[in-house]
């Protein structure tokens, strides 16, 4: 038998932690003077993953503008927390003990914001990177900082609850959404992608909210508007931009894609490889797994989505584009919530596949459902033409 001197772990993939499913109600509230919507939760089970095609089916179907279906979509899936400043770790660890209160909430809240940004070596470095100013987003008083202010003030929750501000909620879903339309977009479509975003965006019920937080493509976004009607579905080529605009839309880009992939990169390894100077993956991997043990990474939602979407787009199945909305995808959600079982969460995460009979398919079983709704009503609606038809026929 083979005793290796060193015990060195064999390739892994990255690990997918338990978060939290809380149940949620909506609350109205006050902080820094101004009145927010703020969801508050309690703990109810644990997930263990999420379903193979959430990354391209339910996270980009969710209505930011509708917080009864955000609710439903947290309560399935997990809440939606940023993995800058720390939050997804502190989100969880609110759910196990959240029973301070302060009497100057906005005083202390901020500061504790700011000492996790200053703590996390990652985050520090991301708030000094001038291409990532777009996570300033989380630092506003209605994202991550406030929801820190809004759980240090008396008579919003109880002491077994935590609050997180729908805003800042919305924030980090448009972020995960915009993400995944990217780089999926980039993956499928190749130079066409740009077209391919600006398309779905515009057609897309949060495109104001995606707009208010990337005001970089306001313009871009202008002048697909402008070009076109809205289609249902987009078709990548559609709109066909000349040489000049591509390279100003893609410029316009090009800051987008540097803050969106940091951010899939923080939500994966939210600490620094401690010595970049190993180049060997399994060496790191063990100097990492050493690291881990005494600072464990939390579980989130975030996390689980990003290892998704980076595992989709590494796998060597095809991209297939849905007949509903028109996004690409590999696999096709069938489940519509989280795991709540590591064994089921594993079975799905790494059964063998074969995407061939998706070709003709749709991204998620809602969808399908939504297209055989559709036809259903066209044949019922011809049976009632029909039927019309012939009583006018019988009256004349
Ligand atoms: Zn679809």
């Amino acid at each position: 038998m083979n005793h290796p001197a060193i015990k060195v772990p064999a390739p892994m993939a990255a690990e997918i932690r338990p978060w939290t499913l809380p149940s949620c109600r909506e609350k109205n509230i006050e902080i820094f003077g101004m009145e927010r919507i703020a969801i508050i939760c309690k703990s109810h089970s644990t997930a263990y993953g999420i379903p193979s095609g959430f990354s391209t089916g339910t996270l980009l179907d969710v209505d930011l503008n509708d917080s009864k279906r955000i609710i439903q979509f947290v309560e399935r899936y997990g809440l939606p927390t940023t993995p800058y400043a720390g939050q997804s770790e502190r989100v969880e660890q609110r759910f196990v003990s959240n029973e301070i209160f302060s009497d100057n909430p906005e005083d202390m809240g901020s500061r504790i914001w700011y000492d996790a940004l200053n703590e996390s070596e990652r985050s520090y470095e991301i708030s000094l990177n001038q291409d990532c100013a777009l996570f300033n987003n989380f630092k506003d008083r209605g994202c991550s900082k406030g929801t820190e202010v809004a759980n240090l003030t008396e008579g919003i929750r109880y002491k077994k609850e935590q609050v997180i501000l729908l805003d800042d909620l919305v924030t980090t879903m448009a972020f995960m959404q915009l993400a995944t339309l990217l780089f999926t977009g980039k993956a499928a479509y190749g130079d066409r992608a740009y077209d391919y975003v600006l398309h779905q965006v515009c057609i897309s019920q949060n495109k104001e909210i995606i707009e208010n937080r990337f005001s970089q493509l306001r313009m871009s976004l202008q002048m697909v508007d402008a070009s076109e009607p809205q289609l249902a579905v987009a078709k990548p080529g559609t709109f066909e931009m000349d040489e000049g605009t591509k390279i100003w839309v893609s410029n316009q880009f090009k800051t987008i894609e540097v803050a969106l992939a940091t951010f899939i990169d923080l939500a994966i390894n939210p600490q620094p490889e401690p010595h970049a100077f190993i180049q060997e993956q399994t060496l790191r991997r063990m100097v990492n797994r050493n690291l881990n043990g005494q600072n464990p990474i939390h579980g989130s939602l975030t996390r689980a989505w990003a290892i998704q979407l980076l595992e989709t787009l590494e796998s060597h199945f095809s991209w297939n584009t849905c007949r509903e909305c028109g996004r690409p995808y590999k696999f096709r959600q069938q489940r519509m919530r989280a795991y709540v079982k590591q064994e089921d969460a594993n079975e799905d995460r790494f059964k063998d596949r074969n995407n061939a009979r998706d070709k003709n398919g749709y991204c998620c079983k809602a969808h399908e459902q939504r297209i055989r709704r559709k036809k259903d009503k066209r044949i019922s609606n011809d049976q009632m033409d029909k039927a019309a038809r012939k009583m006018d026929e019988r009256d004349q």
